[in-house]
């Protein structure tokens, strides 16, 4: 049989594949996307979304345990796991769904099986039918990455869990380590923790959360204590003595060594890409520490062959992979295609309290040579933060002192997850410390924050 051709073959039906597909077909490209698993990839099946959901159980759970605060009464406060766990497939499988209907509604070819690149141009897809063969002028790997298994620390969905086995957990955990306190780990830690299990994080550098600014790690670490985990920083686990109820942990910290007994473990020790079994050594695609090199316009290269989302490497974020997943489809139907700026991708990490960052910390930012001006405002001072009945967490701006330009905001508390995309806009649009001061923010809204924040680091704040 003849193979069939497309203009456009997307390898890998997450939200970097998914999404360029769809883009591909609206600028006119006759597209196919092919998937060994779900449609949606990790972000979601195994990850953004299905977290979330089990997050917002744990948060209304904490809610109502809090009714007092409120005026409320609520007696008899319980959950189920098995009831939470549902409701977060339900949800994924609901925007799995989602994506089906708009790869059909976009006449996207949807081909369900494990697809290798033989040579250039060239895809076989191996169905559960058997083995088809297709051709394309432009293939793009978006094969994205899965949990990292450091050896001695490996995951095997009993006592040692990824998040994969977090997300249906096979029981309820009562004493639980998380290894690594990345968004991942913490999301799970703040998870378990909010339902009641004695949590101990071991994070191996100098601070929890350590990609983001450093007042926000030492504020988060202060309210994870308060909620009842314990944060072990500069602390490596080198051994996980595995039993049929427990796992006996050895933590090793400043030249000692001691043991901690749990009953479950979550390690979330990072990433890898799923470069594997694809054909790209053939192909002369350079692959480094798992992950395929791209240039800006996610170019690996060879001719016609592009690399998006998680396979191209950090940051490891669904609207990262999307945007690329658009750029490439535009770059492919001819049109004029934007790069992604690096410093304009938003971090978000769900836990309680949220964190929210994009741009530089103040410590890279003074590496880099700026001289800065920076600006805080506490939630205290917020009359929607304290009606919300969330006084805890800050805003901080960081500026360049010369220029004005908004280099990095960093924020921890409700909702800081919704609120960053507004400096994501500022920065977008490179806006300076003036356009930010001369913008009226409604009120009563956590926003303010964000006003006073930018006003705080130019001497002016109104509420602080
Ligand atoms: C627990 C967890 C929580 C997360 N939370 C967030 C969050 O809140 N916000 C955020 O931005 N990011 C989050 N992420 C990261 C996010 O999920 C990823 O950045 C995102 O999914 C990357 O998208 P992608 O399209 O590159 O790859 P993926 O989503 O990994 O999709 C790749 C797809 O390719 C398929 N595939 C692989 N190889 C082949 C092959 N040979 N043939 C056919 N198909 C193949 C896979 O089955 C998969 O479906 C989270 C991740 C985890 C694990």
């Amino acid at each position: 049989m003849a193979a069939k051709s497309f203009d456009m073959i997307v390898i890998g039906a997450g939200p970097g594949g998914y999404v360029a597909a769809i883009r591909g077909a609206q600028l006119g490209l006759n597209v196919a996307v092919i998937e060994r698993e779900h449609l949606g990839g990790i972000c979601l099946n195994w990850g953004c979304i299905p977290t979330k959901a089990l997050l917002r159980s744990a948060e209304v759970y904490h809610l109502m345990e809090r009714a007092k605060d409120f005026g409320l009464s609520a007696d008899k406060i319980g959950y189920d796991m098995d009831a939470v766990v549902k409701r977060s497939r339900g949800v994924a499988k609901q925007l799995t769904s989602g994506v089906a209907h708009l790869l059909k509604k976009n006449k996207v070819t949807v081909i369900m099986g494990e697809a290798t690149i033989p040579s250039k141009g060239k895809v076989t897809v191996k169905t559960e039918k058997g083995s088809e063969e297709l051709t394309a002028k432009n293939i793009v790997l978006a094969t994205g990455a899965r949990a990292r298994n450091l050896p001695g620390l490996e995951a095997d969905g009993e006592r040692v869990w990824s998040y994969r086995h977090a997300l249906q957990p096979p029981h309820k955990p009562k004493k639980l380590l998380v290894i690594g306190s990345g968004a991942i780990g913490i999301e799970f830690a703040s998870f378990f923790n909010t339902l009641g299990a004695e949590t101990t994080v071991v994070e191996v550098m100098d601070r929890v959360l350590p990609v983001e600014d450093e007042e926000v790690s030492k504020f988060a670490k202060k309210q994870f204590e308060k909620q009842g985990m314990t944060i072990r920083e500069k602390t490596t686990v080198t051994k996980l003595d595995r039993k049929s109820d427990k796992v006996i942990a050895t933590l090793e910290a400043g030249g000692k060594s001691e043991t901690l007994e749990v009953d479950t473990v979550i390690s979330a020790v990072g990433i890898v890409g799923n470069t594997e079994g694809l054909g790209l050594e053939a192909l002369g695609v350079t692959v480094d520490r798992t992950h395929v090199v791209v240039d800006e316009y996610c170019r690996t290269g060879v001719d016609g062959l592009y690399a998006i989302g998680d396979i191209a490497g950090a940051p490891w974020l669904a609207h990262k992979a999307s945007h690329e997943g658009v750029m490439v489809a535009e770059l492919i139907a001819g049109q004029h295609a934007h790069p992604i700026k690096p410093g304009s991708i938003a971090g978000c990490t769900y836990c309680h309290p949220q964190v929210a960052s994009v741009g530089m910390t103040e410590a890279k930012a003074k590496e880099a040579g700026f001289e800065v001006k920076v600006g805080r405002f506490p939630f205290m001072g917020n009359g929607k933060a304290i009606a919300l009945g969330e006084p805890e967490g800050f805003v901080k701006t960081v500026f360049d002192a010369k220029t004005g330009e908004l280099l990095g905001a960093h924020m921890i508390g409700a909702e800081v997850t919704e609120l960053i995309q507004g400096y994501v806009v500022g920065r977008q649009l490179e806006t300076t410390e003036e356009d930010l001061m001369n913008t009226v923010f409604p009120h009563p809204t956590l926003s303010e924050m964000m006003h006073e924040s930018v006003l705080d680091a130019y001497g002016r704040a109104i509420h602080y």
